[in-house]
């Protein structure tokens, strides 16, 4: 019997047979912005086709100048472009997948000045106003949608995703929010649906009954003025009767106050709307959202939630996901914990798409798999996240490669990070644990390793991922028994009272208030949906009702020197959601503060000039850290130059995506 037998159960979708029912979803990389962004994306692509996804659904390319997402995104609009499209299909074709490439207007997301919408109104996250599309601009964007179609087909698609989701311009027509036309296209339900169903029978009127027409429609706005659920299964069985094969699922607008797929959204939880648009269908239906491991996507093909899984993050998380849940291979997968890091806020930084556990994600062409010319001896001291990563590519690159760990056990500070809410860390931690039980990478945990021993081993090459120690600020009372540092909190060694000051407002100090202010263990679908104001059934407006009050069973705060907002070092498309969730539980950050002291009595600090007095039962240290790396100038002592990656490297502004970013690339380098 098969680990997984739905999951790798074929499916007829329109004219085509999917081998299994593994879909990569699009995702924005920005390759095709780059000089070489065909073969780079066609290595990207055919990796993940050699990993066994039935279909992959390319990012999106708009049909027309105007739909552009920003500058340097891309259109498929003239038949010049056609060749470096074939490169593509040709790599995927050949990898033993199937590829469809999505169509994308961007309508009032456009990053240019030419944008347009369905009316005038601009979105709260673009500065920019829309241009009303004229209703002859409407007929002729349906036009370009089928043209991009068929010059989809001419460049050896098997199909076309029509986006139809997440705010762009086709959500931008169904929804009151954004369509006050007074033409065919604006007014009823009727009117306002007009735009997506001409859309796809137009497609299908070009391309004919032999190519896959999937639809990504919104199963949830998430936005006041949106559809709600009634009138999004109207949309379902609209779209189905035009001639849509698969209905592909997005959940919330880009402009939603509500987090949709990072990591505090709780696995799975956006699986009842993509259910009442099964219910309402009778062509396959695609689940998608923080869906990232075999076992919950055969879940929700058991209980009938979907027809198709669509993992979009996950496969730039690990290439081979589909191939090692087949082969009953699960705890090899190198499991995307929704950080969003390196990809979307990537994008956000207009660098392209990679992954924090993949660093070589679309850079393929850069790091391609393979043996090291000569194999060397290395030696890996320090096993949390840039020790791991290097020790690991190091052996995958044909390297004999001693581990030396002086804890007990791998995992630096991913232990710590693990125990955030919602970071899903332990994942990464097994999966390498897993690799390293598989290779021949030479483990020594609790070993605290000597330059001496270095030196006498007589490695080619020493690879120093010490890692870091919490900084101890220069405050009057820091050996005060208040005073806990942020690692004895996070692992549970120290465990603070009811009234709590937390010292400094980067990443820690954010994970820390978290950690804090949650009131028990893992947070359920029900609760995070009532947190943030999701109607469960989908009926109120967008599908949005009052958000539940959040209690925290701590009285906490925050605390920075710098006058500037706080939380500017978290990731950008995650950054806003911590922050409206530690405001819900009422935890203030207080900035411009200076400290003076910590005593019996509490913190005192001024703040806005005046002496003020925290009292507090903890004083919770999350002040940044100071990079250990004393055994390089040991090593130097004795002739060795031994290189220096993470936190040992530079402490400022270290995590877990620069570590394991420095990892492999001195792993490439030796
Ligand atoms: P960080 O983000 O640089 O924050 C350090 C904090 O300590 C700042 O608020 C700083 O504020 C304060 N500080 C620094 N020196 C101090 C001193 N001598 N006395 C008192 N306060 C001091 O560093 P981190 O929180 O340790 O995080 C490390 C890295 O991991 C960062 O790059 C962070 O972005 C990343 N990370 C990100 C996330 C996330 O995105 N969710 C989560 C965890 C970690 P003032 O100097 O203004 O007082
Ligand atoms: Fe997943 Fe984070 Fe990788 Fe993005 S960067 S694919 S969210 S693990």
């Amino acid at each position: 019997m098969p680990s997984y037998p739905r999951l790798f159960q074929p499916l007829q979708a329109g004219p085509l047979t999917l081998k299994n029912r593994i879909v990569m979803g699009s995702m924005h990389t920005r390759l095709e912005a780059m000089p070489d962004g065909s073969a780079r994306a066609a290595a990207f692509y055919a990796e993940r086709a050699r990993g066994g996804v039935a279909l992959i659904i390319t990012g999106g390319y708009s049909p027309d100048a105007a739909g552009l997402l920003g500058p340097d995104s891309a259109a498929l609009d003239h038949p010049d472009k056609l060749a470096a499209h074939r490169v593509v299909t040709g790599a995927v074709h050949a990898a033993g997948s199937l590829i469809c490439l999505q169509i994308l207007h961007a309508g009032r997301y456009a990053r240019h000045d030419a944008l347009v919408g369905a009316s005038d109104i601009a979105s709260p996250i673009n500065r920019r106003k829309p241009r009303a599309l004229a209703t002859a601009e409407v007929e002729q964007t349906v036009a370009s949608y089928a043209n991009c179609a068929a010059l989809a087909r001419e460049a050896g698609y098997d199909g076309v995703e029509i986006m139809g989701s997440e705010g762009y311009l086709i959500s931008q027509f169904t929804a009151l929010r954004t369509n006050n036309r007074s033409d065919r296209y604006g007014g009823s339900l009727a009117n306002r649906l007009r735009f997506p169903l001409e859309v796809v029978r137009a497609t299908r009127a070009r391309v004919g009954p032999g190519f896959l027409i999937l639809f990504r429609m919104s199963a949830l706005d998430l936005v006041e003025g949106g559809l709600n659920a009634d009138e999004t299964l109207q949309l379902a069985r609209a779209l189905e009767a035009a001639g849509v094969d698969v209905l592909d699922t997005g959940i919330g607008w880009h402009e939603a106050r509500v987090p949709t797929i990072a990591y505090m959204v709780p696995r799975a939880a956006w699986r009842d709307a993509t259910a009442r648009i099964k219910s309402a269908v009778s062509i396959p239906v695609m689940a998608t959202n923080r869906i990232n491991t075999p076992e919950l996507a055969e879940e929700l093909l058991d209980q009938g939630v979907a027809d198709l899984v669509s993992l979009a993050r996950p496969l730039l998380a690990d290439a081979a996901f589909a191939l090692k849940a087949e082969q009953g291979r699960a705890d090899e997968i190198n499991t995307c914990v929704a950080c969003n890091q390196a990809c979307l806020d990537f994008l956000f930084r207009e660098k392209v798409a990679s992954c924090l556990v993949n660093p070589r994600a679309c850079h393929e062409t850069f790091y391609p798999a393979g043996k090291a010319e000569r194999a060397k001896r290395i030696a890996v001291v320090g096993a949390g996240a840039a020790g791991l990563c290097c020790a690991i590519t190091a052996f995958e690159r044909g390297h004999h490669v001693t581990l030396y760990e002086a804890q007990g056990d791998i995992g630096g500070q991913l232990n710590l990070a693990k125990e955030v809410p919602g970071k899903e860390f332990a994942e990464t931690l097994r999966y390498f644990r897993t690799r390293l039980a598989q290779s021949s990478v030479r483990l020594q945990t609790g070993h605290r390793v000597s330059a001496d021993e270095l030196a006498k081993e007589g490695y080619d090459t020493v690879v120093l991922a010490c890692g870091v120690s919490p900084r101890l600020p220069d405050i009057p009372g820091i050996d005060h028994p208040k005073v806990l540092r942020y690692d004895e909190v996070l692992s549970g060694a120290k465990v603070p009272g009811r009234r709590v000051a937390i010292i400094g407002a980067g990443g820690i100090g954010f994970d820390v208030a978290e950690f804090l202010s949650e009131s028990h263990g893992a947070t359920t679908t029900r609760e995070f949906l009532a947190a943030w104001g999701v109607d469960p059934q989908g009926m109120g407006d967008g599908g949005l009702v009052a958000p539940r009050r959040e209690e925290s069973p701590r009285a906490i705060v925050m605390l920075q020197r710098k006058p500037t907002p706080p939380g500017k070092s978290l990731g950008a498309t995650t950054g806003w959601a911590i922050r409206m969730e530690l405001a819900r539980r009422g935890v203030p950050v207080l900035t411009g503060v200076t400290y003076q002291r910590i005593d019996d009595q509490g913190l005192h600090i001024l703040h806005e000039g005046q002496p003020k007095l925290l009292e507090v039962d903890h004083v919770v240290l999350c002040a940044g850290q100071e990079p250990v790396n004393a055994l390089r100038a040991e090593l130097a002592a004795k002739g060795i130059e031994a290189a220096l990656i993470g936190g040992a490297e530079r402490a400022e502004e270290i995590d877990a995506l620069r570590a394991m970013e420095q990892g492999m690339k001195v792993a490439y380098s030796l």
